[in-house]
């Protein structure tokens, strides 16, 4: 079968390896749809704490042998510490993502844990699925906010994790919607799912603003439109240092809150959220075309709301 090989540094090998096979407690998923998103450009770039090769792609859905439809929630812990125990498997020592740590969802069939899988309804198409791993992102950013209908808000950069938060601001009654986006069909996206002002500045501050980018430019946008005594969320990871000026931040008051992945709970609410996606704004792409999509992400090309690999296209 085959499948997408990160081998190296900007470097991916479309590989021609044994099917798996499923040992006690796991199952084979014969992969439909993966999300390419930010993590899966970062890792192209800058492999980190992954062991090559690695088979990339950790939001992902597909089908088991008997035909059940499932997303992959692709967390898992030690399962005893008290942050496990609490369904926050992300800040447990021994942490680890399908596709980051383990290999995940380029490719045609993936191995993966049956308390792992989370079974899809009918009505949400392959293309809806690939947003459910980014917008549970979105909710534990919007949860850890503790964001109210009574507060305004805005999002820099409407990218999956920004357009989960426009609807989930939406969702809860907020009025003032405000996205700071470049392209337009990111744009057009986000006005559809609420949001009520997008342009490539903040012209106001707000009470909560979310980061989904993570550059010093968007970090520095973000502080800056949060008003005083308001709340910043870093939800992005595009650059490891934080190299923006805080005197704003203390002599105002602002909060600084870091969001990180998501429970098995919230990436079971993304499905509901994920439906309110339009398909059309997908595109799908084949294995081969997997590499030439990334290198656009690093030269700045974002201009697809979202993109998905589908095997079966290959
Ligand atoms: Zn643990």
């Amino acid at each position: 079968m085959n499948a997408l090989m990160l081998e190296g540094e900007k470097y991916l090998a479309l590989r021609d390896i044994e099917e798996p096979s499923a040992c006690s407690g796991s199952e084979i998923i014969s992969v439909a749809a993966v999300s390419i998103g930010g993590s899966e450009y970062l890792g192209f770039s800058n492999p980190g704490i992954r062991c090559l090769p690695n088979i990339m792609g950790h939001g992902f859905s597909g089908t088991t042998a008997s035909g059940k439809r499932v997303a992959v929630y692709p967390l898992s812990g030690c399962g005893n510490c008290c942050y496990c125990i609490t369904d926050q498997q992300q800040l447990c020592d021994e942490w680890s993502l399908i596709g980051v740590q383990s290999d995940g969802g380029f490719t045609q069939k993936a191995v993966v844990p049956k308390k792992q899988l989370v079974k899809l309804p009918d009505d949400i198409s392959w293309e809806q699925s690939v947003f459910i791993e980014p917008f549970a992102n979105s909710i534990n950013a919007w949860e850890t906010s503790a964001a109210a209908s009574k507060n305004t808000i805005a999002v820099v950069g409407a990218g999956s994790l920004g357009l989960g938060l426009v609807a989930l601001a939406q969702a809860s009654g907020c009025t003032v919607i405000h996205v700071s986006e470049l392209s337009t069909a990111r744009k057009k996206a986000s006005r559809s799912l609420g949001a009520t002002h997008t342009e490539s500045v903040l012209p106001e501050t707000y009470d909560i603003v979310f980061d989904t980018v993570g550059s010093t430019e968007t970090r520095e946008q973000a502080i800056q439109a949060t008003s005083k005594g308001g709340t910043c969320v870093f939800l992005g990871f595009a650059s490891a240092e934080l190299n923006v000026n805080v005197s704003e931040l203390i002599r105002h008051q602002k909060k600084l809150i870091g969001s990180f992945v998501y429970s098995k709970r919230q990436f079971t609410d993304a499905i509901e959220l994920a439906k309110t996606c339009d398909s059309g704004w997908v595109k799908n792409i084949s294995f081969k075309e997997v590499e030439g999509i990334l290198k656009g992400f690093l030269q700045g090309d974002f201009s697809h709301v979202k993109v998905a690999l589908r095997p079966e296209f290959s």
